[in-house]
């Protein structure tokens, strides 16, 4: 009874078991299903790069029965331009089945930044703060330069930056300390020779100074021996400065303190040394921004005159009207004058009358062209110069020669003429300058050239009969 039992059970076991059996076997390989399947895995890609979405893949059915592809969904994108963590989703259904699968993509920036330097060594002064101008600049941060770190040890200089992603880009610059032995340099900004109008009083013109360990020390300059107020005359401003190590830097300036109006007590001083501006063969189309300046200055001149120009002769009544002196210098300024006194007089006595036209008077004061000591005379008539120079003084004439040459005929540079004129007069107690109103140059210059002497207490007069005259020897 007991063992008829026993084979029952096992009976039901068995068909139970084979029922399961025969069940995993019907819902494994043959009861048919929704599978989605992801290509590929989660995927790691560098920032910028390029991605593609390798998908997946969705079939309804069962290892022994036949495949039907599904559709798959895709949701979700992946920013290549923004580092961090994207995550896309994979969805389909056939029927009542459902599936979906998920992918993870990280956008990373591994790739360090890159620290740019013109630097390869340095040298420093023990104790000179140093910052160097570097720029950085990373594959996502774009410019960094400002993130740079710097650090000095005793024999480097270490240049350090961090991305936002955490890469690291480091420089170590070597650097040699030494003591500081160079004093440092004064740079005077404006002209070394500087001009002051009294009437406006002195502006500093600036300067700088530069330390080679101390670096801008501009703001410890000092600066001795302004001029003083209320006075002309010519000063040297000195600039003093000294690094921390002691060394001594100077510079100087002159000074030049003007007045655009005469000195009144030196004008009635005739003794005072005098500078006598003299402008030969105009009047010209400049003559008349000549006038302005030296009205502007209140400066006396001597003109001697021709007639090359005359639809300027007007220049001459405006120069006389103006308080010049109005001298002849000849009507044509053709030396072929000179080929005879008959002709030398004849150009002569015509300009006279256009001097006389233009001021209402004639004139006693004369200057030969190419001065009493030309030799081009020569080729028109030996001896001629020599006849000509007792002549003019026999008429009553007196004839002026000069003994400052400012050789604006040989130059365009207004600054050489400043030079030539102002060395010429420099020590000379009775200076005639011999310049062009013909040459722009020249009237570029003068207006220098009256500050100068003004502040070196020249005074300025226009020739006359009584003007101790300037002779060349002559020599023809
Ligand atoms: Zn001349």
């Amino acid at each position: 009874m007991k063992k008829k039992r026993m084979i029952l059970i096992s009976c039901i076991a068995g068909g139970c078991l084979l029922l399961g059996v025969l069940g995993f076997v019907i819902v494994k390989y043959i009861a048919p299903e929704l599978v989605l399947t992801l290509n590929g895995s989660d995927e790691y890609v560098e920032v910028f790069a390029d991605y593609t979405d390798k998908g997946a893949n969705a079939y309804y059915g069962a290892p022994m029965t036949p495949h039907i592809p599904v559709d798959v969904t895709k949701e979700g994108t992946v920013d290549t331009k923004r580092p961090g963590e994207y995550v896309i989703e994979y969805k389909s259904h056939y029927k009542k089945f459902t599936a979906s699968v998920r992918r993870k993509v990280v956008v990373v920036d591994t790739i360090a930044p890159v620290i740019t330097c013109d630097l390869t060594e340095l040298t420093l002064c023990y104790g000179q703060p140093y910052e160097a101008v570097c720029s950085a600049y990373d594959n996502y941060d774009g410019d960094i330069s400002s993130h740079i770190q710097q650090t000095l040890t005793e024999d480097s200089l270490i240049l350090s930056v961090t991305d936002s992603s955490g890469n690291e880009a480091k420089r170590v610059i070597p650097v040699k300390f030494v003591e500081d032995n160079e004093a440092p340099r004064i740079t005077l900004l404006g002209e070394k020779d500087y001009f002051v109008d009294l009437a406006k009083g002195y502006t500093e013109p600036g300067f700088q100074a530069v330390d080679n360990c101390d670096g801008d020390l501009t703001d410890k300059v000092k600066v001795t021996g302004l001029p003083e107020s209320g006075k002309t005359g010519v000063y040297t401003v000195t600039y003093t400065v000294s690094d921390a190590a002691g060394h001594e830097a100077t510079a100087e300036r002159t000074v030049m303190v003007f007045s655009k109006l005469p000195d009144s007590s030196r004008e009635e001083e005739p003794s005072a040394p005098t500078v006598y501006l003299t402008f030969d063969d105009g009047p010209c189309a400049y003559t008349s921004e000549l006038l302005d300046i030296l009205k502007e200055y209140n400066v006396k001149a001597t003109f001697f005159v021709t007639d090359q120009f005359p639809s300027y002769r007007d220049m001459i009544g405006r120069a006389h009207n103006e308080g010049h002196a109005i001298a002849i210098h000849t009507l044509t300024h053709d030396f072929s004058i000179y080929r005879s006194t008959a002709s030398y007089f004849e150009d002569l006595y015509a300009m006279q009358e256009i001097v006389k036209e233009q001021t209402g008077s004639y004139t006693d004061l004369v200057r030969f062209p190419g001065g009493s000591s030309n030799t081009v005379s020569a080729r028109y008539c030996e001896g001629i110069m020599s006849t000509l120079t007792r002549m003019v003084e026999e008429q009553g004439y007196h004839y002026f020669d000069w003994n400052v040459a400012s050789n604006d005929t040989g130059t365009t540079d207004p600054d050489v003429i400043y030079q030539n004129v102002t060395s010429g007069i420099a020590g000379k107690n009775h200076a005639v300058v011999l310049m062009h109103d013909l040459k722009p140059a020249s009237i570029a210059s003068v207006e220098r050239v009256i500050q100068y002497a003004r502040a070196n207490g020249y005074r300025f007069d226009s020739l006359c009969a009584t003007t101790s005259p300037v002779h060349h020897p002559v020599q023809n």
